[in-house]
């Protein structure tokens, strides 16, 4: 597999190297290359410290709040913002409509005069 790294390996100079070091970014040989699950590493020490750092990654994550509740209190938001949207609609047309609304209907009221003057 060609990676593009056109460099020779950190151990052997004259072979070229086929893999790049997912932790630190050197590039080996295929010989001395360490597979892993997470990726192709350098060396052990490597491998074990992106390890460590994926369970970190992995942690922090848990630990976030949860994008799909944030999506829902959104939506919940969303939904309120229009049932207020309508109700004052429907209040400020019942009021101009003459219809006496309530507690409400005064307030309108008072915004209508002000602002046919
Ligand atoms: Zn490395
Ligand atoms: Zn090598």
């Amino acid at each position: 597999m060609a990676l593009g790294v056109e460099s020779a390996c950190i151990n052997h100079l004259s072979i070229e190297a086929t893999h790049r070091c997912k932790q630190c970014g050197k590039p080996v040989c295929g010989a001395c290359v360490v597979p892993a699950p997470t990726g192709n590493f350098c060396s052990e020490h490597c491998r074990d410290s992106y390890q460590q750092f994926a369970e970190r990654a992995e942690e922090l994550e848990r630990n976030a709040p949860k994008p799909k509740r944030m999506w829902r209190f959104r939506r919940f938001i969303l939904r309120l913002t229009i049932v207020v949207a309508v109700v004052a609609l429907v209040v400020v047309l019942a009021t101009y409509m003459g219809f006496d609304v309530p507690i409400v209907g005064e307030f309108v009221k008072q915004i209508l005069i002000a602002g046919s003057d």
